[in-house]
């Protein structure tokens, strides 16, 4: 079992950076989330920071300083290093130490305030790269309102598959288009079948859709051919970011079967350029169940602990911005609204099952929690689910309609976590913008 709450998760915590006190932050001082940036335009080295407020604490700055312990500068050293593969390899022993160090020195009356202010670079001033380089990509299908709803539209005799409530389904997706949060990319191109006809063609997909999702970034490998215990488990996982897994339906719904996803959905993905540790989600635990009704899962999956705190409550939103409503000066609009306690099967279940055949995970392997759709219409995560496949138009912005998406639409994921005696938390964004289809 992984972190328990402890002295940083403490609500009455406060940062001597200002920002970070805001009600609203998404980053006060219990947060502190690792992320890999560098000054925008700047030609500096990547390098790890921690988002604090509006501000990012430089981490090699930080190193260079000389002033921490020299287990915490150990750490930091580490953190010089252009990707946090090596931190994650370190288990959260690792990561706890750092948390402690930084919440230290970050905290209002911390005697380092008079020499780490200059290592601060605000987040306005900053790019991102991906946190980590990620080998492999696995994209669940966790929540059972998700894939019973798609399941209906592709199969209306036969929603759910008989496999769903015994085996955390997956696909084997591609990391090499995994991008940080505000990369565009063009619309794909690809085959579709449409209705009635007697062969595909090929053309830009007509049926673009976002899968509002949850990341999780694994921390330490296991050795090979080792299965990894699921009390164990979630040892295996270094935190969470927010994951747009864009998928184009018409190609999705001619491809699939009977290996699943292929082009449909490894044109693009986005993730958030901040992890939120399992540490920060600690005061976020709820109490995972299955209904009664459903099979219990074989005994690789069975997790004591999880009746008590196997589920994380985060609420998840995804939002659209159309190129009018950007040349308007409108806000994205809400579309849905929904949160990772829906997830049929534990972080811990998916490691578990991910491994029992000797697969080797390796750190800042990447987890996709599946579009995470709650069981109120309100809550689908996909264009697919909340336009019954295109069939009934969502009204966006003042006076637009929406099927699917077209070029120029920007989708935006947040999450966040709060509840009564516990400062709230937030992930920041995953956004990017659809583009034309590309030529020449
Ligand atoms: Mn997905």
């Amino acid at each position: 079992m992984t972190a328990t709450v402890n002295a940083t998760h403490d609500p009455h915590l406060r940062s001597w950076v200002d920002s970070a006190n805001s009600p609203g932050t998404d980053f006060p001082i219990q947060n502190l989330p690792l992320g890999v940036f560098r000054r925008a335009a700047s030609g500096e080295p990547f390098r790890a920071g921690v988002a604090i407020g509006e501000q990012i604490l430089d981490l090699r700055a930080l190193h260079e300083r000389g002033r921490l312990q020299p287990s915490v500068q150990a750490l930091l050293e580490i953190c010089c290093e252009p990707s946090l593969n090596h931190l994650m390899s370190m288990g959260q022993a690792a990561s706890g130490a750092l948390r402690a160090a930084l919440s230290e020195v970050l905290r209002e009356g911390s005697a380092a305030q008079a020499w780490l202010h200059e290592s601060l670079v605000p987040q306005a001033q900053a790019e991102f790269a991906l946190p980590a380089t990620i080998g492999d990509y696995t994209d669940f299908y966790t929540s059972i309102h998700h894939a019973s709803a798609v399941g209906k539209q592709f199969r209306p005799d036969n929603p759910l598959l008989p496999n769903y409530r015994w085996i955390p389904i997956a696909y084997h997706g591609r990391s090499s288009t995994i991008r940080v949060s505000e990369h565009d990319f063009h619309r794909p191109v690809g085959q579709r079948l449409a209705k009635g006809a007697a062969a595909p063609e090929l053309g830009a997909t007509q049926r673009l859709d976002f899968e509002l999702e949850v990341g999780v970034f694994v921390g330490p490998g296991n050795a090979p051919g080792r299965a990894i215990p699921i009390k164990s488990a979630e040892s295996h996982v270094f935190g969470l970011c927010l994951l747009n897994d864009w998928s184009a339906r018409d190609i999705q719904g001619w491809e699939y079967q009977p290996l699943g996803p292929f082009l449909s959905k490894n044109f693009a993905t986005t993730i958030s350029p901040w992890i939120i540790t399992l540490e920060a989600l600690a005061p976020f635990r709820a109490p995972f169940s299955r209904p009664a009704e459903d099979p219990q899962p074989l005994s690789y999956l069975q997790d004591p602990a999880a009746a008590a705190h196997g589920a994380l409550d985060i609420q998840v939103e995804v939002s659209l911005q159309t190129s009018r409503m950007r040349a308007q000066g409108a806000n994205p609009q809400r579309l849905a609204l929904s949160n990772f306690k829906y997830a049929y099967w534990t972080i811990a279940q998916l490691v578990a099952h991910h491994t029992i055949n000797g697969c080797e995970l390796r750190p800042g392997d990447l987890f996709g929690s599946g579009t995470m759709s709650g069981p109120s219409p309100t809550q689908a995560g996909s264009l697919v689910e909340l336009t019954g496949g295109g069939q009934q138009l969502i009204a966006v912005g003042s006076s637009e309609t929406r099927a699917f998406l077209e070029d120029g639409d920007r989708v935006v994921l947040r999450a966040w976590c709060e509840g009564a005696g516990r400062r709230r938390i937030g992930f920041g964004s995953a956004a990017a913008t659809v583009l034309p289809v590309q030529t020449g």
